[in-house]
């Protein structure tokens, strides 16, 4: 974009073919760490990624298997648009165990995993001028997603002091131009896990106001010390204006795969289903398979994975204590949220300090909004020996990091 006359348009020598739209959307800040370690590595130098989004295991073996058998004979042509009716009639079960709501099959739409579920549930929900209220920080693709249906995103800070929302803020963010709430419990990058308590006052609030909620339940079976993650689509009168979308990639360790869903009343998906229709036509008919194992087998591979990170989590903490940096010990999901503020640095140059210094690759806290500023989001999926070694490089680091800032205040204070 350029400015002319004080108004911004595109640049004409740059941009002459491609739409404002498209133009305005950012790549995400964790593709830059990505692309940096990438860059590092293809030099022969040895970096420990902890800025990693995914789960750092493989796909279950019995899901490989049943979908290879699918390939073999010959599943590769279209289903219908919105799934598989075994593979929908499986997720209305599980949403029944999981989140307690009942679910028709005809009120799901099996997705390109979370990201194009949520994508086409906000362009279909909002519209230019409308406002929606979603805590910050937040997920990287959020806001893009939002400004391309020409909506407003209303950041929502949350609390400081354990990353819970609210209320009376939420409340003061309310006008006659909001019409959704949008809700990532457990929530990256913070893993903080709303509360019952939290989660009636907002299903008040959002009928009182007569709002519509988007619940990004991608984590919800990834908790820790028995903290339960509710769906707000169980709250009484809540299914009738809550959009889910979840996704197979944390829980089955699936990212690659490409599958997920949404569970709306049926007038409402049968609205996103018409958008989903236009940009895919159908999800992957194999990996449709894949999930429909993942979904009916036993449910053990699942307990396993959260057992690991559970595992990898504890020693995160440990090693975040003994390092002082102030932490809320994440309750769901395998990120933690470290503050980095008493550096007086942005988090951006921490985080190139760290990969700089450490070899140690994590996402500067501003990535995920205005809130995120003087905090990095480190995740605790790599292998359990790589956080260890990684976690004593940034020891390292950080302690040199502290020596250098009280040297520098020490000079600071002379001066004057
Ligand atoms: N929502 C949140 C909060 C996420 O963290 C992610 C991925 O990291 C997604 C949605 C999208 O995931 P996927 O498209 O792999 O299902």
């Amino acid at each position: 974009m350029i400015k002319v006359n004080g108004r911004e348009v595109l640049d004409p020598m740059k941009n002459k073919w491609v739409s404002q739209k498209v133009e305005k959307l950012k790549p995400s800040p964790i593709r830059k760490v990505f692309n940096k370690v990438a860059q590092l590595k293809s030099q022969g130098i040895e970096v420990i990624d902890f800025s990693i989004g995914r789960p750092f295991f493989d796909t279950p073996s019995t899901i490989k298997e049943e979908t290879k058998r699918a390939l073999d004979k010959g599943m590769v042509h279209y289903t219908g648009s919105t799934g598989i009716l075994e593979l929908r009639n499986a997720i209305v079960q599980r949403i029944l165990i999981d989140k307690g709501v009942k679910y028709n099959p005809d009120e799901i739409i099996v997705t390109i995993g979370g990201t194009e579920g949520m994508f086409v549930a906000i362009q279909t929900l909002l519209s230019p001028g409308d406002e929606i209220i979603v805590p910050d920080p937040m997920y990287v693709y959020y806001k893009g997603w939002i400004n391309y249906a020409g909506a407003e995103c209303i950041p929502l800070p949350l609390k400081e002091e354990d990353f819970s929302l609210d209320i009376e803020e939420l409340n003061k963010k309310i006008n006659s131009s909001t019409k959704m709430i949008l809700l990532n419990s457990p929530h990256n990058p913070t893993g903080s896990v709303l509360s019952r308590q939290n989660l009636e006052e907002i299903a008040k609030l959002s009928k009182k106001y007569d709002l519509f909620i988007l619940s990004d339940e991608i984590y919800q079976r990834i908790t820790y010390d028995n903290c339960e993650a509710l769906s707000i689509a169980s709250f009484p009168q809540m299914k009738e204006r809550t959009v889910i979308s979840d996704s197979f990639s944390k829980t089955y360790a699936m990212d690659g795969w490409r599958i997920g869903y949404l569970a709306a009343p049926r007038e409402i998906i049968n609205q996103i289903a018409k958008l989903h229709q236009h940009i895919i036509s159908c999800s992957n008919t194999f990996a449709q398979i894949g999930a429909i194992t993942a979904l009916n087998q036993s449910q053990q591979c699942v307990e396993d994975i959260i057992a690991e990170f559970t595992r990898r989590r504890e020693l995160m903490i440990n090693y975040l204590r003994e390092m002082k940096l102030p932490f809320v010990t994440p309750k769901g999901a395998f990120y933690v949220f470290p503050s980095i503020k008493e550096f007086s640095i942005s988090s951006e140059e921490f985080a190139n300090y760290l990969l700089e210094e450490a070899r140690v690759a994590v996402v500067p806290g501003n990535a995920f909004g205005n809130s995120g500023e003087g905090y990095i989001r480190i995740s605790f999926s790599p292998p359990y020996k790589e956080i260890e070694s990684g976690l004593q490089r940034m020891e390292k680091a950080i302690r040199k990091l502290k020596k250098i800032k009280l040297i520098y205040d020490y000079l600071s204070k002379t001066k004057v």
